[in-house]
């Protein structure tokens, strides 16, 4: 059984990773109005990576015998002046949920609670990955100056990103 203070931290985390949707999906919805078509791409299926968190999240704690709270979702940003402003602003956020998972993580430790610790470091690994991502994708916007050729090239590599669920 997991306990109070954690069931309410994770129906705190699942609301920050249905905002995350949210938030990606309003950034997928600006690439579609500028044209760059592998960018919205790209953020659709990151869409689908924080709906599959949530998911995730809430299967566990209701395999735990917690209950699942469901919160009001904040309204996301929806004005942006350009592809680097939308990648900074992402990478802005994976590290602000990686500090929230840490904390989470913080949580179980202080709660003695292993099968959450053992949980959670699916979610420590993936955080990584998310950083790198959204990191990776800001490099390049900077190296090519944000426009152009260069920012052509970069769409038409982001049109080919797939969800894989399978692999996580
Ligand atoms: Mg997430």
């Amino acid at each position: 059984m997991i306990s109070q203070k954690l069931q309410d931290a994770f129906n705190e985390q699942i609301n920050k990773e249905l905002f995350s949707e949210y938030y990606y999906l309003s950034m997928a919805a600006y690439f579609n109005t500028i044209g760059l078509d592998g960018f919205e791409n790209f953020f659709l299926v990151q869409v689908q990576e924080e709906r599959f968190h949530a998911m995730k999240m809430y299967r566990f704690v209701n395999e735990r015998g917690g209950r699942i709270y469901l919160k009001k979702i904040d309204k996301p940003k929806t004005e942006f002046k350009s592809a680097l402003e939308v990648l900074e602003l992402a990478f802005e956020h994976e590290k602000y949920v990686s500090k929230l998972i840490n904390e989470l993580m913080d949580l179980a430790i202080k709660e003695n609670d292993h099968a959450t610790k053992s949980f959670l470091n699916w979610f420590i690994d993936e955080q990584v990955e998310e950083e790198d991502s959204m990191e990776t994708i800001v490099n390049k916007l900077k190296l090519i100056g944000g426009k152009g050729n260069g920012l052509l090239m970069l769409d038409k590599e982001l049109a080919g990103r797939v969800f894989t669920p399978s692999a996580k």
